[in-house]
């Protein structure tokens, strides 16, 4: 007699690997109208309308990436682009970390790869803000208007924009007070894009929450030995614990801005971090010496992606731009991304919360492939591959129906090939979204908070609301 199909689709024969449930075992999942039913050992596939095998591969929840860019001021390739790269990445969920808000939905609509994605408005005088010294009215006004069109919060990129200590501490104090997100590239007018920025971040937050983003781009050796550096950057959060949330990223490559002034002088703090490294001039001549070195490559569009050329290629871009330029420098270093990546709290818990990617249509979208290799090495275990990639950070967000695989969840699911330490598969909403390099979905869901739910149904995308009293990023914050 033929069986009833109970489950819209049954996921079978992977190792599933869930640490909010304390799972890592052989089973199969039951999804129905878009979220888990149960997760066991062998269900019936009769019971499935359509049954995925995935045998010998490891199934984790979405990987839920903190910091990537679809966005913001760049104007040599489509940011946009950035969707289909996450999505063949194997990225379910993404948060722009620096955009302008009209951006997330304008790239969903246009170029939308069936994620679920959220965005914070980078913050720059004279462009996305009135100027360099917004009074506390102002700030209010600025982002209860950034919520409202949709964004999740504000980010200050102190690398190339960075303000006084005293406005940086009013912009987030603000962003608190609103229960906005708050995202942090360190580094004020008095510091750098280095450990001193990241050692001002107590004195700038005070009693407030805040998201220090890529914690290895000061671990690089800029001011002491770059293993001293990972220790103090870990000491100060873990002392900090209950008010930072944090992720790092594993690629070597940074991306950064050619930007001269007319004397040829090199405007950001990042570019000239790079250059002083490997003891260039900090003008536009010392960047034209770190092309023909090699030292320095240039971020190009070709066709729908985006990648790094070299040498004769990079410079001629570099002058057609005049200076203005995205640039890329070897200056992440895998020592402090190991470093950072495994450091544990004596309670066992990671110091830094998550792998991101700093990628999207900055093409190192590599945190899954090197997360992975972590375990390879020995230094994770599977389980805290999920917890790097999708449980943790659905924590620091606040997603709390992801992340994990109970009950009830959406049933956003990533594959991981463990041979080739590459995501192979990945479900959004119980469909298949990635499948044999093809990404089957487009459009996404908009990531708004509640006083951006107008701005999200005018735009006719799905969107869904996030409420950040309930992130970690503001758990047991009070006024
Ligand atoms: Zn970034």
């Amino acid at each position: 007699m033929a069986k009833l199909s109970k489950y819209d689709l049954l996921i079978t024969g992977g190792r599933v690997l869930d640490p909010a449930n304390d799972l890592d075992e052989v089973c199969d999942i039951a999804i129905s109208d878009g979220y888990i039913e149960k997760v066991q050992k062998e269900i019936d596939p009769s019971f499935g309308k359509s049954v995925e095998d995935w045998t010998g591969n490891w199934i984790i929840p979405g990987f839920i990436d903190t910091h990537v860019h679809v966005g913001g001021p760049r104007s040599t390739w489509d940011p946009a682009l950035g969707h289909q790269m996450l999505a063949l990445a194997g990225t379910t969920t993404a948060i722009d970390f620096g955009c302008i808000p009209e951006q997330i939905p304008d790239g969903l609509l246009r170029k939308g790869a069936g994620l679920n994605f959220g965005g914070i408005m980078v913050a720059i005088p004279e462009i996305t803000i009135p100027n360099d010294h917004p009074t506390h009215d102002q700030t209010r006004h600025i982002v209860s208007d950034v919520l409202k069109r949709g964004a999740l919060g504000i980010k200050i990129t102190g690398g190339y924009y960075p303000f006084s200590p005293e406005i940086t501490s009013r912009i987030f104090s603000v962003c608190n007070e609103f229960r906005a997100y708050a995202g942090y590239h360190v580094g004020t007018k008095e510091t750098g894009s280095r450990l001193d920025g990241l050692q001002e971040v107590p004195s700038i937050i005070g009693n407030g929450r805040l998201h220090v983003a890529h914690i290895n781009a000061y671990c690089r050796g800029s001011i002491l030995e770059p293993d001293e550096e990972c220790k103090q950057a870990l000491s100060l959060l873990s002392q900090y614990e209950d008010q930072l949330v944090s992720e790092v990223h594993q690629a070597i490559p940074n991306g950064t801005q050619g930007l001269c002034d007319k004397n040829g002088e090199v405007l950001s703090d990042v570019a000239k971090n790079c250059l002083k490294l490997k003891n260039y001039e900090m003008t536009a001549d010392g960047i034209r010496q770190a092309i023909k070195d090699g030292y320095c490559s240039v971020m190009k569009q070709t066709g729908d992606t985006v990648g790094y050329i070299k040498g004769e290629d990079a410079l001629n871009m570099f002058e057609e731009l005049d200076t203005n330029c995205p640039l890329s420098f070897p200056v992440n270093l895998p020592s402090s991304a190991f470093n950072l990546t495994t450091a544990k709290k004596p309670d066992g818990n990671f110091i830094v919360d998550a792998v991101a990617t700093d990628g999207g249509s900055i093409p190192r979208n590599i945190a899954i492939d090197s997360t992975m290799a972590l375990v390879k090495f020995g230094a994770l275990s599977p389980l805290e591959v999920a917890i790097k990639l999708s449980y943790n950070p659905s924590k620091m967000i606040g997603l709390k129906d992801r992340g994990h695989l109970s009950e009830g969840a959406r049933a956003d699911i990533t594959v991981i090939d463990p041979q080739m330490g590459k995501a192979v598969a990945s479900y959004v909403d119980g469909d298949p979204l990635l499948k044999d390099g093809n990404i089957l979905k487009n459009g996404g869901r908009w990531l708004v908070t509640k006083t951006g739910e107008q701005e999200a149904i005018t735009s006719g995308l799905d969107y869904e609301i996030l409420d950040f009293n309930s992130s970690k990023l503001y758990s047991g914050y009070k006024d």
